[in-house]
């Protein structure tokens, strides 16, 4: 068993500077009643070493942009090369030119792009827009999705589809939460209902296309296509978060899996290679509403900065090289089937999702679509799994909501394993 004695001691360090001792608070084992969070000291490639010197295979990859694994050389290098020529100028650089038609090519329906620092950054902006273009103000959103810590997206379910949100952390005024309508995902029902209630009020439907953020979720078949088609009929514009989706899958956007194309697009994480970036973009007319262009204002000092458009170009270079996302699919099918192997030696009650090289296990005997769904799943058991992975060698999110990450650097070897860590974690802890 890992001893974790520096990372206790400097967590009393870190709450003496750091409010919580975190700067994230997804970051603290409170949920899992972990104790002092682990504090890492370097990482490279699907491996963390902490400040005990133990060694971990990662599948948080940082909750997601580490799609390449960390401290990958060619990002490396970029950034390094980058830093030598200045990081930042507050001036057009050929860098973000070359970035964005990169992002254009692979995602099309991105006419126009602008790059900002984070994905709270990028879906709060493309809700401004939505908001300028249609003059309509009500926003619906997906019970249980994350779209970032901006005001107008923490804001939970009402208890019925015209229900209008409350708000889901103080400090968000209840009139900005009057503007949120939540309904479940997958349920068409409710969706329907809620955009015949409020009708031309709706200025946006905001999706996360495949959730990310209650576990990986796929929608039900012919869920999305219908979203749009009902939005459009009632003149609302279609905005994808795809902060966690973008470049996850495949080569692309998740339009490509789910076949459905929306107004605007949203994205973080992976695009910037691991360093702090978000973009947004979609068709021309409507981003033509954003300044210096139209009337919605967006800015930002850091926006485009050299250092994120170099690593996130090398990043996609990585990422287009041919087999990666195969290979990314099959060690994930590995990881799944063998983890299945385990849930029934041992009788565990638990399911899993997963997606090409992301997955989710929910301790809970019912397949997890909505929410409530992954809601209901126990949060108990999650917690002695994470404790047990975490004091064996594997590192994943402190939340039972989250997914875990597959790199392009984990091997046959790590999920070989990661299975065995798992076995002895079901066999004494759960
Ligand atoms: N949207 C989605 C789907 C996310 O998962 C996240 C973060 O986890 C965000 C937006 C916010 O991105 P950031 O943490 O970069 O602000």
């Amino acid at each position: 068993m890992y001893n974790h004695t520096n990372s206790k001691k400097l967590q009393i360090d870190a709450e003496e500077v750091i409010l919580g001792g975190v700067n994230s608070p997804s970051r603290s084992y409170k949920a899992v009643d972990g104790g002092a969070p682990l504090v890492m000291e370097r990482a490279e490639g699907p491996y963390f070493y902490d400040v005990d010197g133990n060694k971990y295979i990662d599948y948080l990859a940082a909750y997601g942009p580490i799609i390449t694994g960390h401290a990958h050389p060619r990002i490396h290098e970029a950034i390094t090369e980058q830093s030598s020529k200045g990081i930042l100028y507050g001036t057009s650089t050929k860098l973000e030119i070359d970035f964005a038609r990169k992002l254009q090519k692979a995602i099309p329906s991105l006419e126009r792009v602008r790059f900002v620092n984070s994905g709270t950054e990028a879906v709060m902006t493309t809700i401004r827009v939505a908001r300028a273009y249609t003059g309509r103000n009500k926003v619906i959103k997906f019970e249980g999705c994350y779209h970032g810590h901006s005001d107008l997206v923490l804001v939970a379910a009402g208890s019925g589809p015209s229900q209008l949100g409350t708000p889901d952390s103080a400090g968000v005024p209840e009139s900005v939460a009057q503007d949120v309508i939540t309904v479940p995902f997958n349920n068409l029902e409710d969706f329907k209902a809620a955009v015949s209630h409020f009708g031309d009020e709706i200025a946006a439907v905001l999706v996360e296309p495949i959730v990310g953020n209650f576990g990986i979720v796929e929608p039900e078949e012919g869920f999305l296509q219908a979203v749009n088609d009902i939005a459009h009929d009632n003149g609302s514009l279609v905005i994808y978060d795809e902060v966690i989706t973008a470049f996850r899958f495949g080569y692309g956007s998740a339009t490509d899996i789910v076949g459905v194309t929306p107004d605007l697009t949203a994205m973080g994480k992976i695009i910037g290679g691991g360093t702090p970036i978000g973009a947004y973009g979609g068709r021309l007319d409507i981003m033509e509403s954003v300044a210096p262009l139209g009337a919605a204002y967006q800015a930002g000092t850091m926006a485009g900065n050299p250092l994120s458009m170099a690593a996130g170009i090398a990043c996609l270079e990585v990422l287009e090289q041919p087999g990666v996302y195969e290979e990314l699919d099959r060690l994930g099918a590995k990881l799944e089937d063998g983890l299945n192997a385990l849930i029934e030696k041992y009788n565990v009650t638990a399911k899993i999702n997963r997606l090409v090289g992301a997955l989710t296990i929910y301790f809970t005997d019912e397949t997890v679509t909505n929410y409530t769904q992954a809601e209901a799943s126990d949060g108990e058991v999650f917690a002695s799994f994470f404790r047990g992975l975490i004091s064996r060698g594997i590192n994943i999110a402190p939340s039972k909501y989250e997914a875990w990450f597959l790199t392009t650097e984990h091997t046959d070897k790590d999920i070989d394993d990661t299975l065995a860590i798992v076995e002895d974690v079901f066999k004494n802890d759960l």
